[in-house]
């Protein structure tokens, strides 16, 4: 146990549903904007010289939150007797009993993270970009989101459950919710649950371009021997392979004899295959008065279109990732310095559009499931201008040039091919490195870098997303990771 992957699926919900889920959303919202307000006043009064305890974490945020919600802030009612004598009655929170209580912990637990992200990143302990001190969540920026843990009563009945036997196969049913009905064959899912191969931890509900999806988040057990690389002795420093990210070829793949093994041309290009229609789009909501109904249906529009182009190019990053890591127990990256490179205008729509630090994210965990290894060269690695016969480091190359010619040895390669065999190089000379002594097993640092300031997050799709089908979709539908298909 300790893998975590997560399921997607399309939410089916009734008109009622809708709103129950709206409803759900828009607390987990309200509770992290009032603990947000709770800490900034505990700030206050401490900068102000009182001796205030301030809620950091989250345990201590549910707490408050909960102590807050019970008190007279939070409701209260004025009673007047005959008298006149007036005494206020605290109600607490109105909607509280209205609500999975859990929405409201999960996002006090969130704001706590958010904070200590914060402290740690101002004190230098967090890589990447700086994280600035959490803000309140506008109603009408945030996208609609909640969170509920998965939690087992003594008889052994968890609280998610997915194609519970009264709801019928294509289900999952979410405390204080109820069925909610999905598009997607959640049998894989079931299956591993029902082996306790998969142990449902969360399960989180959003709300994307005006559709709802709900992703179930298990620890699962590690993949079967047979999928995972056989493992190599520590002398062993062969067998790396050099992954080159482009624009020309998204990547290409090559070993340390000059070998290519991998070629992607034909990678699809989604924001300039949609550029027409999302310029077309937004135009359409830049005429429409602001505020009006016409306007947030134009907005509705525009927002699904968005949300096919991301589809598509994930389901092809999967794919991508999936025939590198099962072929491959040993990849060599390139940190890319994609923030940097994204300041060429005439270049940035280009890069966005292949998803570079995306891809290594994959290639990073889906290697770690697979037991594999991946590896980043450092970023001024001169993995271009090397020529992988001679050594020999010579002057940049513009990229309208795409073969390679060395002036020392006459040696020719193609230009992407040359820098993956450098990059195979590297990680077989720098093969002791890439070990290290306090992980368990091979480490893998793919997901680092690429400053993006994308952190690598466990388990991001199904463990194995290779053979479902591309989504099949007119603009307005878009499931690419199809989590039950099998
Ligand atoms: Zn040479």
């Amino acid at each position: 146990m300790g893998r975590f992957a997560a399921f997607r699926f399309t939410v089916d919900p009734s008109p009622s549903q809708v709103v129950v889920l709206a409803r759900h959303a828009g607390a987990s919202r309200f509770a992290f904007n009032q603990c947000l307000a709770l800490v900034k006043e505990a700030l206050d009064a401490k900068r102000r010289g009182g001796s205030v305890v301030v809620p950091w974490s989250g345990f201590d945020l549910i707490n408050a939150f909960n102590t807050w919600k019970c008190s007279a802030q939070a409701g209260r009612r004025f009673v007047v007797d005959a008298a006149g004598s007036v005494e206020i009655v605290a109600t607490g929170l109105s909607w509280r009993a209205q609500v999975c209580q859990q929405v409201c912990e999960e996002a006090a637990v969130d704001l706590g993270r958010a904070l200590t992200a914060w402290a740690d990143s101002r004190q230098g302990k967090r890589p990447g970009r700086r994280v600035g001190f959490p803000t309140f969540k506008r109603k009408t920026r945030t996208r609609p989101s909640f969170r509920i843990r998965c939690k087992t009563t003594k008889a052994g009945r968890a609280s998610i459950r997915v194609g519970d036997p009264t709801a019928g196969p294509r289900s999952v049913c979410l405390p204080k919710i109820g069925i909610l009905r999905v598009r997607e064959d959640t049998r894989r899912l079931r299956r591993m649950i029902r082996t306790r191969r998969a142990h449902i931890r969360y399960a989180t509900v959003s709300c994307r371009a005006s559709r709802w999806t709900i992703t179930v988040t298990v620890e699962a057990a590690d993949l079967h021997p047979a999928r995972q690389h056989p493992p190599r002795p520590d002398t062993d420093s062969g067998g790396w392979v050099g992954v080159d990210r482009g624009l020309a070829a998204l990547v290409v793949a090559a070993d340390t004899t000059g070998r290519q093994v991998l070629r992607v041309d034909d990678a699809p290009r989604p924001l300039r295959a949609a550029l027409p229609r999302l310029r077309r789009l937004s135009r359409q909501v830049s005429r429409k008065q602001r505020g009006s109904r016409n306007r947030s249906e134009a907005v509705a529009r525009l927002a699904r279109a968005h949300h096919r182009v991301a589809n598509v190019r994930r389901y092809f990053l999967h794919k991508v990732a999936n025939r590198l890591v099962k072929t491959h127990d040993r990849l060599a990256l390139e940190n890319l310095h994609t923030a940097g490179l994204l300041r060429n205008r005439r270049l940035a729509a280009a890069i966005s559009d292949a998803g570079w630090a995306d891809l290594a994210r994959i290639i990073g965990y889906k290697q770690r499931w697979r037991g594999g290894q991946a590896t980043m060269a450092p970023r001024w690695y001169p993995s271009t201008r090397m020529c992988s016969a001679c050594r020999t480091i010579g002057p940049a190359l513009p990229l309208s040039v795409r073969i390679f010619r060395c002036d020392q040895c006459g040696h020719t390669a193609d230009r992407d091919v040359n820098a993956a065999v450098n990059l195979a190089v590297w990680a077989e000379q720098h093969h002791a490195q890439t070990r290290d002594p306090e992980a368990r097993g091979p480490v893998t640092n793919a997901s680092r870098g690429d400053g993006s300031g994308q952190r690598p997050r466990a388990g991001e799709t199904s463990p194995d997303d290779g053979g479902t089908p591309p989504p099949r979709t007119p603009a307005t539908a878009g499931t690419p990771e199809k989590g039950g298909v099998s």
